[in-house]
């Protein structure tokens, strides 16, 4: 069996996100840009890595960043019940 390779998801809250810029400045895997609103957007997300550095410093909270597998564990949590 393949091994199970977690895979980041990286959610932006525009509402929130006042442009500052610092997540896309640091994030070391070059996910991040400012788009033309303004506002930070996800340009590549396979390249992160997982660091959390823009969720722990975006002085917004306009970032979360998860993994694929905490979300497919809800889900299997959610299904769980209905049988
Ligand atoms: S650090 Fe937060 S407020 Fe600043 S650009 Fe990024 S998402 Fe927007
Ligand atoms: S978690 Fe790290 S690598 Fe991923 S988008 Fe945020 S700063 Fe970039």
């Amino acid at each position: 069996m393949a091994k199970d390779k977690q895979q980041v998801v990286v959610s932006i809250y525009p509402d929130w996100c006042k442009g500052c810029g610092i997540c896309a400045a640091f994030c070391p895997g070059e996910v991040l840009e400012l788009g033309p609103d303004g506002k930070a957007r996800v340009v590549q997300g396979a390249t992160c890595r997982n660091c959390g550095f823009c969720e722990h410093h975006c002085p917004d909270f306009a970032i979360v960043v998860k993994t694929k597998r905490r979300i497919a564990n809800n889900r299997e949590v959610d299904h769980a019940h209905e049988g």
